[in-house]
């Protein structure tokens, strides 16, 4: 047997240290002794019959793997079978580029920026009607078994944008039931134009909701204002929040951390806490300014390294005041779904996407749907597919590969001008942290133990199945 690659050693601050095996998802805590053997290359004193049960443990949560296990092999076969895999499908639907809001970070442009890039355009009846007969088309061809919608925009609760979600949303869901295909819905709004009874409606789906939030109630409206008549939307967003309590729909906000916003982010939960709104996923995001069309916020933003030492301390105070967290690391064989054959982003003009920040800009398209619902690709398509991290040098070589699928393609075309180099975020700097705080929220007395000689193990959480994350700039 061998040391696997993909172990991750987080030290605690009582000399233990978790193992996170990055191909098999399992979180183990080991003594001092037992962690300084398994970083060792000499594994001998572990062939000691007294110690048979210990190494079927370490074992079982794929820190000891066999000798002429080829890991990064298996990595990169997870990697194309879910890139190729036909099991599931997901379309984005970008309803509109218009908005009622106008807020400083818009990444598909704001005011003259946004006239420019797509002058507010929504779909038209006969888009709508092609991107119904591409949804199911595509699905039927790909023999899929599970079909993902995501509205979003702009706002998709804009009057015009909102009944061709709802069309969009019964149609597709009432086809994928009557062919035996699982259905899922995800929607993206500023939350400013729902009522109960598009909170109803949401639930009756189980949908996933991101409702963004910027901070204390005085930060948020600082940023996240009506472009009428400039007024802050905190009160109509929490009390949309509110409405989703005790329903099916599960609400995540997203909460954008800038050098303005995070002083104030205690005082934000303090006040959902006091308003009773606890029930609410708080993911705290980066804001970019990654395309042109928010260049001019770049002051604003925060350097990964400052994002990231803020974070776990958010995590932290969050969890004390008992909100739900989304910070298990997971087994990822792709980044997003940006690099998955089976996935889709279709704008207001009928072009074709792959990657939600790179939304709009022409020399990404992708393709296009004619009116029968028919994808003519460019050639972006394959380029941004060909995207293989065990064929990047860093990536294949990082004991991380697994727990981010080479990271962020958008970051990559951003920083090197191509879809082909590596696209650290989030998990390079936070991934310790995560494990680390994550296990903070545990309650480990009913975990087994096992002591054998000076060595223990405690095996937290075994081996997971992979899953695709959401895009961590945008979700
Ligand atoms: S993207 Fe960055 S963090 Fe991820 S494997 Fe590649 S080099 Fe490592
Ligand atoms: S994670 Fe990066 S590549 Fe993926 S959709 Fe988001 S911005 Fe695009």
């Amino acid at each position: 047997m061998k040391n696997s690659r993909f172990n991750v050693f987080v030290r605690e601050n009582n000399g233990n240290e978790l193992v996170y095996n990055t191909l098999r998802g399992s979180i183990s805590r080991v003594n001092p002794e037992l962690a300084q053997l398994l970083k060792s290359k000499d594994l001998a004193p572990l062939n000691n019959s007294s110690l048979v049960g210990l190494v079927e443990d370490l074992k079982e949560q794929g820190i000891l793997i066999p000798p002429r296990l080829d890991e990064l092999e298996e990595y990169a076969q997870m990697h194309r079978r879910w890139k190729e895999g036909r099991e599931n499908v997901e379309f984005n639907a970008l309803l509109t580029y218009d908005c009622n809001f106008e807020c400083p970070y818009c990444y598909q442009g704001r005011g003259e920026k946004g006239q420019q890039i797509h002058g507010f355009k929504s779909m038209s009846p006969e888009l709508l009607g092609a991107t119904k007969k591409f949804i199911k088309k595509t699905t039927a061809n790909r023999g899929a078994r599970k079909l993902e919608l995501v509205l979003y925009g702009g706002e998709p609760f804009l009057p015009g944008a909102r009944e061709m979600g709802r069309e969009l949303t019964e149609e597709v869901s009432e086809w994928a039931r009557k062919n035996n295909i699982a259905f899922g819905l995800h929607v993206l709004s500023n939350g400013s134009l729902i009522d109960e009874n598009i909170v109803q409606w949401l639930s009756g789906y189980r949908t996933r909701l991101q409702i963004p939030i910027d901070g204390d109630p005085e930060m948020h409206n600082k940023y996240r204002f009506y472009k009428e008549d400039r007024r802050g939307s905190f009160e109509d967003i929490a009390r949309v929040l509110g409405m989703t309590r005790g329903t099916d729909v599960e609400t995540h906000i997203r909460i954008s951390l800038t050098d303005e916003t995070y002083p104030t982010m205690e005082r934000l939960l303090d006040e959902l806490k006091s308003r009773d709104l606890n029930h609410v996923y708080p993911d705290f995001c980066y804001i970019t300014s990654f395309t042109n069309a928010c260049a001019d916020f770049e002051s604003h933003t925060l350097s990964d390294l400052k994002l990231f030492r803020i974070m776990p301390e958010l995590w932290r105070k969050a969890h004390e005041r008992g909100f739900p967290l989304d910070i298990r690391p997971q087994v990822q064989p792709l980044p997003c779904s940006s690099v998955a054959d089976g996935s889709y982003i279709v704008d207001a003009f009928g072009e074709v996407y792959k990657c939600w920040e790179l939304v709009g800009l022409k020399e990404h398209m992708v393709g296009r749907i004619d009116f029968d619902g028919n994808l003519e690709k460019t050639a972006v398509y394959e380029d941004v597919l060909e995207r293989n991290p065990v064929n990047i040098e860093q990536c294949r070589k990082h004991a991380y590969l697994p727990s981010c699928g080479g990271g962020c393609v958008c970051k990559a075309q951003w920083q090197s001008k191509t879809y082909h180099t590596p696209g650290c975020g989030t998990e390079k700097y936070l991934l310790k942290d995560k494990i680390k705080v994550y296990t903070e929220t545990l309650d480990l007395t009913d975990k087994p133990t096992t002591q054998a000689g000076s060595f223990r193990l405690q095996k937290i959480e075994g081996r997971q199945q992979p899953k695709m994350s959401h895009c961590y700039v945008l979700v």
